[in-house]
C-alpha cells in the first residue's frame, strides 16, 4: 500500500473512532476496575456488584453523609428498582412508568428527562417498574413496559432509535437492564404470566437492527441476520402437544456475560401455564418427559450467533412459579476454579462449571423447602410428589385440584433482587425471603393478552418475626456465615466493597451498611420510602460516593395474602439518595 492510501485509511479509521465517541467496549469490559464510572448493570457484566474501592471502610462508614437527593417527581411513584449509572459527570437512572433521568452528579440537578409515553392497555404483571439501563458509545439504552428497546442521545435525551421487541397486547413488556456485548444490545422479554414465549434478542447498538433471536422454549426457531438459524431443543421432547407454542419461559431479568468463555447467560422463567398437569408433569407415557425445556433454566448463549452452548434446568416440571431467571454470576472460587453461582427462586443456591454450565453443587439458602427434599448428584431436584399442587382433573367437579402448602412461596427464596459477590471475603451476599403459600391448580385455556396461570395462591410468612433474610453464603460449602433478619420481605439489591462493607436497603426505608465478615450493622440512613433499588459506589474528586434509589413498590404489595400486614403501611416515594465520605472525614475514626 502506498503512503497516500495508508494516510486515507488511517483518516477513515480515525473518523470511525470519533463517530463512536463515548463509552467503549473496553470501558464496559473493565467496569469493575474503573472506579470513577459505572457504565453497566451489575457494576460489571459478571454482575458481581463488587467495588475495589476501600476509601470508605468499616472504620469510617459512620461518617458517610448525604450529598444530595433527587425526586423522580409527579404522581408516577410506584416501585423504583433501578440501578444508577455514572458517566462523565452525569448520573443516569430509569424510573417507574418507563422514564429516564440524567442528573448532574455534583449537584443533583436534572439535566434532562425522557418519558416513554406508554399506550393504554400495557400488561405488566408485577408493577410498573424498571431495573436500569446501559450505556455504549454516545447512547443510553433501556426497555419499556410496552415491550420496546429505546436508544437515547446521552447528552440530550433525544430518541436515536426505538424498536418494538414484541406485542404488548399479547402480554409482552420489558423491565430489565440491557446488556452490551461487542456492539450489540442484548435484551430479553417479560410476560411469563400471559403465555408469551421467552426470547433473547440482540440488536445492533448503532442503528437498532435485529441481529439474532433465541427462543427459550423447545420447538421455536431462532434467527440470525433475518434468516432462520437453529431450532431451540427438539420439538416435543419435553412438551406435550402444542403447549410449547405458548410455553412461557420469559427472560425478564436480562442476563450476564462471562468474558472468559465468551458466553451470555440468560435465565428463563416459569413454563406456562402454572398448572403443571397441563404440561405433562407426571405423564411421561405421552412420549415426552414433561420437563418443559428450557423454562426454569439457565442457558449459555453464543453472543455472535445466538446459538445455545449449554443449559441447566433448576426446576424441571416446574409447578410453583419458580422462574429460573435469577442472575448467574461468574466468579473464581477459593480454590481457583472458575464457577457460576445463582440463587434460584426454588430456594437452592447452585454452583455451576463456567466452561459448560455443568452442575457442581446445590445447597438450600432458605429454610423449610417443601417441594424437594434435595438436589441429586446430577443437579436434578428430588421431588416431594405430595407437595405438587394437585391435578384439577382428578377432583370431583374438575374445577380445583388439591390445595397444598409450598415453601418457598411463588415469589421465591430469592426473587429479582440481585446478590453481590465479594472478592474480599469470597462470599456471596444473598437477599432472601422466608415465606410459603397455599397453592392449587385450576383448568385454564390460552387467550391472547389474558393471564394464563391455571392456579390460585395465598402467600404467608413462615416466621412471625421476619420474612426478609440477608445471608452471607460461602459458595464452596453453602454454609450461611451470617444472617440479618428483616420484618418485611427484602426486595432491593446488594453491593459489597473492598472496604469490607455490604450495602442493601429495606422496605421499611433503611439503607444499611454491614460488616462483610460479621454481619454487624455499621451504618444506616432512613430514606423516607421503601428501598427496592440497587446500590452503587464510585470515586469522584478523591472522594467515595454511594447512591441508592428509594421508592416502595414492586411485586410484594400487589400480592397481599397474609404478607400484607407487613407492608401495607409503607409509603410510596421516588428519590435518589447520594452519599459521600468527605475527604476530611475519610481518616477520622
Ligand atoms: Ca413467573
Amino acid at each position: 500500500m502506498n503512503r497516500f492510501i495508508a494516510t486515507v485509511v488511517a483518516g477513515v479509521l480515525a473518523m470511525g473512532t470519533t463517530a463512536h465517541a463515548g463509552v467503549t467496549e473496553d470501558d464496559i469490559k473493565n467496569d469493575q476496575s474503573i472506579t470513577s464510572q459505572i457504565v453497566t448493570n451489575g457494576m460489571g457484566r459478571h454482575l458481581q456488584r463488587y467495588s475495589p474501592l476501600d476509601t470508605l471502610n468499616k472504620d469510617n462508614v459512620k461518617n458517610l453523609v448525604p450529598a444530595w437527593a433527587f425526586s423522580l417527581g409527579g404522581e408516577k411513584q410506584r416501585g423504583q428498582e433501578t440501578q444508577p449509572l455514572i458517566y462523565d459527570g452525569v448520573m443516569y437512572i430509569t424510573g417507574s412508568y418507563s422514564r429516564v433521568y440524567a442528573i448532574d452528579v455534583k449537584t443533583g440537578a436534572e439535566l434532562w428527562q425522557y418519558d416513554a409515553r406508554l399506550p393504554e392497555g400495557i400488561l405488566p404483571c408485577c408493577d410498573v417498574i424498571n431495573r436500569g439501563g446501559a450505556i455504549y458509545g454516545d447512547k443510553f439504552y433501556f426497555g419499556t413496559l410496552d415491550a420496546r428497546i429505546v436508544a437515547l442521545d446521552l447528552k440530550t435525551g433525544d430518541v436515536v432509535w426505538r424498536k418494538k421487541i414484541a406485542d404488548y397486547k399479547a402480554g409482552y413488556s420489558y423491565t430489565a437492564a440491557p446488556l452490551i456485548v461487542d456492539g450489540k444490545v442484548v435484551v430479553g422479554n417479560s410476560g411469563g404470566e400471559f403465555g408469551i414465549v421467552g426470547m433473547v434478542y440482540a440488536y445492533d447498538a448503532e442503528n437498532g437492527d435485529l441481529v439474532w433471536t433465541r427462543p427459550m422454549i423447545e420447538g421455536h426457531m431462532g434467527t440470525l441476520n433475518g434468516e432462520e438459524s437453529t431450532m431451540t431443543g427438539t420439538l416435543n421432547a419435553t412438551w406435550p402437544g402444542d403447549m410449547w407454542k405458548t410455553g412461557g419461559g420469559a427472560t425478564w431479568l436480562g442476563g450476564s456475560y462471562d468474558a472468559d468463555t465468551n458466553t451470555l447467560v440468560f435465565g428463563a422463567g416459569n413454563p406456562a401455564p402454572w398448572n403443571s398437569h397441563l404440561r405433562g408433569a407426571g405423564t411421561p407415557a405421552e412420549g415426552n418427559t414433561g420437563d418443559n425445556l428450557y423454562a426454569a433454566s439457565r442457558v449459555g448463549i453464543d453472543p455472535q450467533t445466538g446459538d445455545i452452548k449449554w443449559h441447566f434446568q433448576t426446576t424441571p416440571r416446574e409447578g410453583w412459579d419458580y422462574d429460573g431467571v435469577n442472575e448467574v454470576v461468574p466468579y473464581t472460587d477459593k480454590s481457583g476454579n472458575k464457577r457460576y453461582a445463582t440463587a434460584d427462586r426454588n430456594g437452592f443456591f447452585y454452583v455451576l462449571n463456567r466452561e459448560d454450565g455443568a452442575f457442581v453443587s446445590a445447597t438450600p439458602f432458605v429454610k423449610d423447602i417443601s417441594w424437594a427434599s434435595g438436589i441429586d448428584e446430577t443437579g436434578r431436584p428430588i421431588f416431594v410428589e405430595e407437595n405438587r399442587p394437585g391435578n384439577p382433573a382428578a377432583s370431583a367437579d374438575g374445577k380445583k385440584g388439591e390445595v397444598i402448602f409450598a415453601s418457598p412461596s411463588f415469589l421465591g427464596g430469592k426473587n429479582w433482587m440481585p446478590m453481590a459477590f465479594s472478592q474480599n471475603t469470597g462470599n456471596f451476599y444473598v437477599p432472601s425471603n422466608e415465606w410459603g403459600m397455599d397453592i392449587w391448580n385450576e383448568p385454564i385455556t390460552y387467550k391472547k393478552g389474558a393471564a394464563y396461570l391455571g392456579a390460585g395462591f395465598t402467600i404467608k410468612p413462615n416466621y412471625d418475626d421476619h420474612i426478609g433474610s440477608l445471608k452471607a453464603i460461602d459458595p464452596d460449602t453453602g454454609e450461611v456465615k451470617w444472617e440479618y433478619k428483616n420484618d418485611a420481605p427484602l426486595w432491593g439489591g446488594v453491593m459489597t466493597t473492598a472496604g469490607g462493607l455490604v450495602f442493601t436497603g429495606t422496605p421499611e426505608g433503611e439503607f444499611i451498611a454491614f460488616d462483610d465478615e460479621t454481619g454487624e450493622k455499621l451504618w444506616s440512613f432512613q430514606t423516607g420510602s421503601g428501598i427496592v433499588g440497587q446500590p452503587v459506589t464510585w470515586e469522584q474528586d478523591g472522594e467515595q460516593y454511594v447512591s441508592i434509589v428509594s421508592g416502595w413498590g414492586g411485586a410484594v404489595p400487589l400480592w397481599g395474602g397474609e404478607v400484607a400486614k407487613k407492608v401495607n403501611y409503607l409509603n410510596q416515594g421516588g428519590l435518589v439518595w447520594t452519599f459521600k465520605l468527605p475527604k476530611q472525614l475519610a481518616s477520622a475514626n
